[in-house]
């Protein structure tokens, strides 16, 4: 099927209560790994790239391998561009082929936050891109913030209506207390606040530093308005991890294609998982 975006997909999930999975590839075999665990699982997904990933490669690369694996795939896949603060960069994947973006203005006041917002989806919508937007600030572990000044970086109510109202997003990232990397404690997640936000925007909520939260956050998170989840540290270690395990396991081997056979597979484990924990399989 051609690539979609997250409109429809992200539409259906937020209705019947589940989540689409968001998974940040890195090449061809993590992209092909999330194809295959889609189709394995019957699940809608997305097809998720940093902006450092796109700079690595360039445009050209990713869009060629995306499209080649999801063209004769019969599950809904979109390809979607994660955290991404320039404008130039955005305007380029929209016209190289991604089907989704995400502006992340999240660090500037929120005038300027909801204007460049704004912008990317006036740049979007005619090309039948969809956008994500950023409001508070989704902070990594590894700043090491405290308690105060976590609550501090939360997104407001308020404001997150009026952003959604202004700007119109197809998919909103409001910081509840979730945060980039590996969680050193127990994450603090603002339930309420998250409930709150996704009842008075009704726009399908994205829920960002997935990696490593229990089973039950992630199903509370999903009840109470999460449709999308991202998951990206977590493939990052499947991507070294199931590399390193091989040649430790066969050191005196050398033979590059059976490593990569292994990272695959256990990328793919993973990303099955995950599928079925968000509800998503069968729903493709
Ligand atoms: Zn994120």
């Amino acid at each position: 099927m051609p690539l979609e975006n997250m409109k429809a997909m992200l539409s259906k999930a937020a209705g019947k209560k589940y989540a689409v999975g968001a998974f940040n590839i890195l090449d061809y075999n993590s992209t092909k790994a999330v194809v295959q665990a889609a189709e394995e699982a019957n699940a809608p997904v997305i097809i998720q790239t940093s902006a450092k990933t796109v700079i690595f490669w360039g445009a050209a690369p990713i869009i060629s391998w995306v499209k080649e694996l999801a063209g004769p795939s019969n599950v809904p896949i979109a390809l979607h561009l994660d955290h991404c603060k320039d404008l130039n960069l955005i305007k380029e994947c929209i016209e190289s082929g991604w089907t989704s973006v995400m502006i992340d203005a999240s660090s500037k006041p929120f005038e300027e936050n909801l204007a460049l917002s704004r912008q990317v989806v006036q740049m979007a919508r005619p090309k039948d891109v969809t956008v994500e937007a950023e409001l508070g600030a989704i902070v990594g572990v590894e700043d090491d913030i405290h308690v105060k000044e976590q609550e501090a970086h939360l997104a407001d109510p308020e404001q997150a209506i009026k952003f959604c109202v202004e700007v119109k997003p197809d998919c909103f990232a409001p910081a509840i207390g979730t945060a980039h990397g590996v969680y050193k404690g127990v994450p603090r997640i603002a339930y309420e606040l998250l409930e709150e936000i996704a009842k008075k925007t009704a726009v399908p909520i994205a829920l960002h530093g997935g990696t490593g939260l229990a089973d039950d956050v992630f199903k509370k998170c999903i009840s109470l308005g999460c449709a999308k989840v991202n998951i990206s540290t977590q493939l990052k270690y499947a991507f070294i991890d199931g590399f390193v395990a091989y040649h430790e396991a066969h050191n005196t081997e050398y033979n590059p294609l059976k490593v990569i056979d292994a990272q695959f597979h256990q990328l793919k484990a993973g990303i099955i998982e995950k599928i079925k924990l968000f509800g998503s399989s069968g729903k493709a």
